[in-house]
């Protein structure tokens, strides 16, 4: 008889957000029973749950202890696992609900962005041995002191991810609300197309630069092991979009997708002295800070000072503009100007590695429907360009066109 194979699904929070919900689930899961596998399912909270949780906890105290914070937002996927464990009882199927410190998935100590160090697979290949479906509680881990701690937020993902990766599984599949990872946000761009294969790298600039379908740091441990995601839909049958290592090939498109964010702020200290030592001093200051930068703008001096332009996530940007007005002061630097009222677009595709021009296509696609671009930065396999806000939308919908990204007639209808 062949082996059996070993499937690991993860089902998000809106695809667990109500009874019905998760009956549905259960019925998926049951289904991939029944084909003869061995199923071990990860699930987030039911719907929002977690936002739920932290609102809670702010209306009694303002700065919450990180520790107490896991140990409440944990129980969301308490709440989720067991539940899927009862509706699959309900089908007659044996299955059992386990908590990250009941599966052993053991993590540093840093509470709400927990870093997983090992996973145990004793437990859960016991259980498996049973012949039972095995539901882990995502999210959630334990460190060596028996503290729960959490893994940063959409990190069910990472927990299905790691799982997949410490029990060799041969599939890894992501169930979520969308079926799958399109060439733009079909919420703004209504012909976008789903992209049937994309490589890990074109996956993790996607979701830096603003794709919400999977946690970033779940990419990177897919990538780090090799492992291939298949990204699809909780509730239709069709296949979604498969992630995984794929080199470079001549026969790529130049871009494989677009992404917006309107998340991130702008900050300029201006007439800052061109000496060497100026931009180790201010960027040494802010990571001390944890405050995560991403673009970097100096322009060129001409008078022996420039302005240095940086961009940070809004919800850092309070911290980071803080930090800057001290270090305006002191380093006899000029004003500090923040603005908020930014997009940034990036185009991403690794057909970009063997052909020239895409930056220059991308410029002039922008400047002819005379949108202004306030800083740019590139990568091998991307280039991103901060844009006024309210001009965001329009350049995904002209970089989207101009690309010629839109389905093909019917080429995304399976
Ligand atoms: N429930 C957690 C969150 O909302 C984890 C997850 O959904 O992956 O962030
Ligand atoms: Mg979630």
């Amino acid at each position: 008889m062949a082996k059996k194979k070993l499937i690991v699904q993860k089902y998000g929070g809106s695809s667990v957000g109500n009874v019905d919900k998760l009956k549905n689930v259960a019925d998926r899961v049951a289904a991939c029973a029944k084909e003869g596998n061995n199923v071990v399912v990860v699930v987030s909270a039911m719907g929002d749950t977690t936002d739920e949780l932290i609102e809670l906890a702010e209306q009694i105290n303002a700065y919450p202890s990180e520790r107490e914070m896991d140990m409440l937002v944990s129980t969301g996927e308490q709440i989720s696992s067991s539940l899927l464990a009862m509706a699959l009882h309900r089908k007659d199927y044996d299955a059992i609900s386990l908590t990250g410190l009941q599966v052993g998935i053991l993590t540093d100590k840093y509470h709400t962005k927990a870093k997983i160090l090992r996973i145990e697979t004793k437990r859960i290949k016991k259980e498996l041995n049973k012949n039972k479906i095995v539901i882990v509680a995502g999210y959630q881990g334990i460190t060596d002191e028996m503290e729960i701690t959490t893994l940063g937020r959409g990190g069910s993902d990472l927990s299905a991810v790691a799982l997949a990766v410490a029990l060799k599984a041969d599939v890894c599949e992501i169930y979520t609300d969308v079926d799958g990872i399109y060439t733009a946000d079909p919420r703004i761009i209504t012909d976008a197309r789903k992209i049937e294969c994309i490589a890990f790298d074109e996956m993790l600039e996607l979701a830096a630069n603003g794709a919400q379908v999977i946690q970033t740091r779940a990419v990177e441990v897919a990538k780090k092991y090799n492992l291939p995601l298949h990204v699809r839909s909780s509730f239709e049958k069709k296949e979604g979009t498969i992630i995984m290592n794929k080199n470079a090939n001549i026969e790529d498109p130049l871009v494989s997708g677009v992404a917006l964010t309107e998340d991130e702020a702008k900050v300029t200290l201006c007439n800052v002295s061109d000496t060497p030592g100026i931009a180790a001093k201010v960027f040494n200051e802010l990571a001390n800070e944890n405050i995560n930068i991403d673009m970097i703008v100096q322009n060129v001096s001409r008078l022996k000072t420039t302005d240095i332009s940086f961009t940070v996530l809004k919800s850092s940007l309070r911290n980071a503009v803080k930090k800057s007005m001290e270090l305006a002061k002191k380093i006899g630097s000029g004003e500090v100007i923040v603005d908020e009222d930014i997009a940034k677009i990036s185009v991403v595709g690794v057909g970009m590695k063997s052909h020239s021009g895409v930056a220059a296509r991308c410029f002039s696609l922008l400047a002819k429907n005379k949108i202004n671009i306030e800083m740019i930065s590139t990568s091998e396999i991307s280039i991103s360009c901060v844009l006024k806000k309210s001009e965001g939308k329009k350049a995904l919908k002209v970089l989207h066109a101009g690309f010629e990204l839109e389905s093909k007639k019917g080429s995304n209808k399976k």
